[in-house]
């Protein structure tokens, strides 16, 4: 694809846009913004339409978009050889200042690789030099663990965009030269430069620590020092996050277009983070604490989107936890918005939230019981019971709504066959609430299981595990699919062992894993073949028990929970036992200075 045709095809997709952002780049900083997959996938990327939106709202800056091109146009691009340009201006990404990826999911890796392929640049930082532009990787995949990618990226920014911006236009305007500019960076709150730190490792092949280097004397040497200090780069390097949503815009969708996953739909936060703190769940514990985002522009926002959007889509991992959700429902469906909601937790549905639900049209709702018993709910810490969900149910149906969809999980510690059956058992509970509505309207609806295996993650109680024996799993998938087979208006969705292997290994990996990445770039994602031809020990960093490891990977970025913390969750889910909320508002205090 030659760059006359590259123009053409973004001039055709800015003409369906509304509200994209077009400066002169004079002096200001520029910055190419990435997203690591197709326009169709960005577009609908809250983090990444957030990050657009800040760059821009500085003066002194101009942020333009590339994404993945779709895979003819990417085969025409490699094939012309043609460089890859901004969709706003049109300008080759390589020209740009700073080249930025947000980064959501772990299988948009190889896609950060190809897109420095296309933009002309070196795939490692050690490769770059001051004629590039600086490799800035961020999203919310480097925050809980950005060592597969560090290899990657010159820096790192570990956190909340809002908290991350301020530092990156400080270092630039401060700046004498490119090296100068990477010892400013990390002496901001939030950024990582990975070469800065030299990982080494025990004759295990376990990570004993880093060698990081001195700051203080130019040129920059390598020196010792484990501790940070004055002179030293942070260690560990302290996520970026607002202290408080008080007065800042709710993330939002700011470009308006039809070419995109939910088309024509507002999303917006309404809430960041979550109380309940299941073990095993990385958002839970990576966006403490719980901030909710001001509720008039909430609704300002929403109404100003009115003439571009019919639906709104509500972003929040527990957006039952704002405090004005009920207002805020109605003001919705006052503007005449179909209402679209995250998962739901459980525990904060009330039948008014159910109501202005169904009023706003909604037919299906997603709510994670996770497993079948209320015993295991309690190993990770789902602080609701099965008699609870069954109400919930109950509530969810009589309001009219008549689709359900259900999250489980198989391979938690401590399961046992019983808690198979039991998710079998709850799910016909549920149907039975389904069919008694149904009755009464003529019409029946679907339970839609979706059931995935526990890939321990980083930054949860559950680090240190290492993932359950592939033909343990393979054999409760085939129990489970055989107990959910046959039943009437119920569909289970059981994701396959090997997809969560090499998921794994990206989530679970340190800069080791690197070469696997590249490997799996360049042979069209046959990962079993990019592990071997990399010579890299997948099961070493899968299947291990890591509770003796000096040091975890993802240990570089501190973001906010002490170790004490996550050993005593971990020896409560042993012992079957809930952290419930007054008592977890406790322990907060004293364990979880998440921001300082
Ligand atoms: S309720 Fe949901 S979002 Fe909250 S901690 Fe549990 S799994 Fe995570």
């Amino acid at each position: 694809m030659k760059s006359w045709a590259q123009r053409e095809r973004a001039l055709q997709t800015l003409s369906k846009e509304v509200g994209f952002v077009v400066k002169p780049h004079g002096d200001r900083l520029r910055i190419a913004l990435a997203f690591p997959n197709t326009y169709w996938v960005g577009m609908s990327n809250l983090g990444f339409q957030t990050m657009y939106r800040l760059f821009n709202a500085d003066d002194d800056m101009v942020c333009e978009r590339f994404f993945l091109p779709p895979k003819q146009e990417l085969a025409e691009l490699i094939a012309a050889r043609a460089p890859l340009l901004t969709l706003e201006s049109q300008t080759p990404v390589g020209e740009f200042d700073v080249i930025a990826f947000s980064v959501s999911f772990e299988w948009d890796y190889v896609n950060v690789l190809t897109l420095l392929r296309l933009a002309g640049l070196p795939r490692r930082a050690a490769e770059r030099t001051h004629r590039h532009p600086l490799v800035v990787v961020g999203g919310a995949v480097t925050f809980v663990n950005p060592e597969p990618l560090a290899l990657f990226a010159d820096v790192i920014a570990a956190g909340e965009g809002e908290a991350l911006v301020p530092g990156l236009r400080r270092a630039f305007s401060a700046a004498t030269d490119r090296a100068d500019l990477l010892r400013l960076l990390a002496r901001e709150r939030g950024f990582y430069v990975p070469s800065f730190y030299e990982p080494h490792y025990a004759d295990d092949g376990t990570l004993a620590g880093y060698t990081t280097l001195r700051l203080g004397s130019r040129p920059v040497a390598p020196d010792v020092d484990v501790d940070g200090g004055d002179a030293g780069v942070p260690m560990p390097v302290r996520k970026a996050a607002l202290k408080t949503t008080e007065a800042v815009d709710p993330p939002a969708t700011s470009i308006f277009t039809p070419d995109t996953e939910f088309g024509a739909r507002f999303l917006v936060e309404v809430v960041r983070g979550c109380a309940n703190l299941c073990r095993f769940c990385w958002a839970g514990y990576n966006y403490l604490p719980v901030r909710a985002f001001p509720t008039e522009r909430i609704l300002q926002l929403a109404e100003a989107a009115r003439p571009h959007a019919n639906r709104v889509g509500l972003v929040s991992i527990a957006l039952c936890d704002h405090p004005d959700i009920e207002r805020i429902l109605t003001r919705l469906n006052e503007m005449g918005y179909a209402i679209s909601p995250a998962s739901l937790r459980l525990d904060d549905l009330t039948e008014t939230i159910v109501r202005l639900l169904r009023t706003s049209g909604e037919r299906t709702i997603t709510i994670a019981p996770e497993t079948g018993s209320d015993r295991l709910r309690r190993v990770i810490n789902k602080t609701v019971t099965n008699d609870e969900i069954l109400d919930r149910a109950e509530l969810i149906f009589a309001s009219g709504i008549e689709n359900l969809k259900l999250y489980y999980m198989i391979g938690l510690p401590t399961e046992t066959d019983e808690d198979l059956v039991a998710i079998r058992d709850l799910t016909l509970q549920i149907r039975d609430r389904m069919l008694k509505h149904a009755r009464t309207r003529g019409q029946i609806g679907r339970i839609v299981g979706s059931v995935n295996p526990l890939i321990p993650k980083p930054g949860t109680a559950y680090q240190w595990l290492p993932m359950e024996d592939p033909s343990e799993v393979e054999r409760k998938i085939k129990r489970l699919r055989s107990l959910m087979a046959d039943i009437d208006n119920v569909y289970f969705n059981i994701k396959s062992e090997r997809h969560s292997y090499y998921q794994a290994l990206l989530s679970l990996g340190d800069r080791r894993v690197a070469p696997a990445i590249e490997a799996a770039e360049r042979n069209g994602l046959n990962w079993r073949a990019a592990v071997a031809e990399a010579g890299v020990d997948g099961d070493f960093f899968i299947f291990r028990d890591r509770s003796k490891d000096a040091m975890l990977p993802w240990d570089i970025i501190d973001g906010g929970m002490k170790r004490p913390f996550f050993e005593a969750e971990y020896a409560k889910s042993l012992r079957e036992e809930w952290t419930l909320p007054p008592k977890r508002a406790q322990e907060n205090a004293k364990l979880l200075p998440v921001i300082q």
